[in-house]
């Protein structure tokens, strides 16, 4: 049975990369007027700005700092470029840090000439190296699983299934999950997963948009929600189930949505959120 349906903002929380023509503080402004309450930020959004200011911008606008996108990127052919990407990874988490952020979501990476499980292999290395310093300021790492269609070079983890593993093995509470309905809709296997990720209070995030068909890029086509094939509703209704009660984040990456008016995207945003999730 589906949950009963959203029926005000409380719990909407937006991607900056959503509306990515926006600069951070013309998004700030126009998500706090449209009455969103929660915010992820994209590093890129930070580019040439402190992430202390940006933080406290984004605090008086009422706006609730979510997380921050993204770390990651773990696996390479050498040792001195995975000793780059822990590097950027030690400062993704400094400006989580600086920025308020209780979370950094981590897409794990992938090396298109190795085994996925060597990538694997590095990606636990590499949250492991990172987890002090994780530990020590108090946040979380979320690793996303993706879609097995990014296996070649953005993530070596692509079911909930290998995500939980991960969790697992690394044993910290610091470590959890972003559970990414576009990434994961298809795994006739989501629903108990969603339900053990939940019993080791592992269920950092959620992530919602919609997959449409035909995809025209595998990247930067999804839909807003109800545009597409996943019941949203029904994974959200597994994730509450398993104990999340957190935001729901809207993160669309869109050629088509770019292009159009931003004011006019979001007004579509609010309604799909309250009519299809
Ligand atoms: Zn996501």
């Amino acid at each position: 049975m589906n949950p009963s349906p959203v029926n005000d903002l409380s719990r909407l929380c937006l991607h900056t990369i959503t509306t990515k023509p926006w600069p951070i503080e013309v998004a700030a402004e126009k998500y706090a007027q449209a009455g969103i309450k929660g915010i992820t930020v994209w590093r890129q959004a930070l580019e040439g700005r402190d992430p202390y200011k940006v933080g406290e911008m984004l605090r008086s606008y009422g706006l609730h700092v979510v997380s921050l996108c993204r770390g990651g990127f773990f696996p390479a052919s050498s040792p001195a470029e995975r000793r780059r990407a822990i590097c950027d990874n030690l400062q993704a988490i400094d400006e989580a840090v600086a920025l308020g952020a209780p979370l950094v979501v981590l897409v794990c990476g992938a090396e298109p000439t190795q085994s996925l499980g060597k990538s694997r292999m590095q990606i636990k290395i590499g949250i492991e190296t990172v987890l002090a310093q994780v530990e020590s300021h108090g946040i979380k790492l979320a690793i996303e699983p993706l879609h097995p269609m990014y296996a070649d070079t953005r993530s070596a983890i692509n079911t909930l299934a290998k995500a939980n593993d991960m969790v697992e093995t690394i044993g910290s509470n610091s470590v959890g999950i972003a559970v990414d309905v576009y990434h994961l809709w298809w795994d006739p296997e989501l629903e108990e997963q969603i339900h053990r990720c939940g019993e080791m209070g592992s269920l950092f995030a959620f992530h919602i948009s919609d997959w449409k068909y035909p995809l025209e890029d595998i990247l930067n086509d999804r839909g807003l929600m109800g545009e597409g094939c996943i019941n949203i509703k029904q994974i959200r209704g597994w994730v509450e189930q398993a104990g999340f009660h957190g935001y729901h984040e809207v993160e669309i990456f869109s050629n088509r949505y770019w292009a159009e008016d931003q004011d006019v995207f979001l007004k579509k945003i609010l309604h799909a959120y309250l009519n299809h999730s």
